[in-house]
């Protein structure tokens, strides 16, 4: 399954996350042996418990919403947080980085979905986030990009507007506060039922669980 779904990220240019949730260490062995090597889990604790047991060359993405003070836990390693919707858990994040002496690459999570979702920060509110945080001046986080969710929904074209959204949010956003800066480069959408219609508005990042690790309960 993972040498088709690289297959079809090759043309793109796109790097696929393995979301792991739930899923045993077994399982994720056999896609790690098989060259995977950017693993995304959504929980802290779960992500605390597999790692150690785990291959120290993995690159842990941190895919789901983030609890200020679980950020510690995950501050020395952690390769890239998709989630950042706070104002207060990018002081966090950055603070703990800080004390690792290392810069950590978070994504802003966007609310594209038209369906109600607890996550994410309002399209529209998108320009003052951008602004507030800058002017922080949080030297150990490296904006890296953004990242979305879709609607669960059966309609294409619903899908694809949204995630047209998230990459005219950060074009954008890219044009307004990074223009030449290299950092800000990563656009995280598709999941495993809408990463073809993520990957055709410009994904570089696809999140996928249940297509290559079997469903969830
Ligand atoms: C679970 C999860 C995914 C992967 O979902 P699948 O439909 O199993 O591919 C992607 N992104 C986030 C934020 C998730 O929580």
């Amino acid at each position: 399954m993972i040498q088709e779904i690289l297959q079809e990220l090759e043309p793109f240019g796109a790097r696929l996350v393995a979301v792991s949730k739930t899923k045993p260490i077994d399982q994720i062995l056999e896609i790690y042996h098989q060259g995977q090597r950017i693993f995304g889990e959504n929980r802290v604790q779960e992500l605390m418990d597999k790692k150690d047991k785990l291959p120290s060359d993995i690159e842990w993405h941190l895919i789901g919403h983030l609890q200020r003070n679980k950020v510690k836990y995950i501050a020395p390693f952690i390769r890239m947080i998709h989630s950042v919707d706070s104002i207060d858990l990018a002081k966090e994040i950055d603070k703990q980085a800080e004390k690792c002496s290392r810069r950590i690459p978070v994504l802003l999570q966007i609310r594209i979905a038209e369906e109600e979702t607890k996550f994410g920060i309002e399209p529209q509110k998108v320009d003052q986030f951008v602004g507030d945080l800058l002017s922080l001046n949080l030297d150990h986080l490296k904006i890296s990009g953004v990242m979305g969710m879709a609607s669960f929904v059966e309609d294409e074209d619903q899908v694809a507007a949204e995630f047209h959204l998230l990459k005219e949010i950060f074009n954008r956003i890219k044009a307004d506060y990074f223009i030449g800066s290299p950092d800000f480069c990563e656009l995280s959408m598709g999941m495993s039922g809408d990463y073809q219609i993520a990957l055709r508005q410009g994904s570089t990042l696809v999140r996928i669980g249940s297509l290559l690790f079997g469903s969830r309960n």
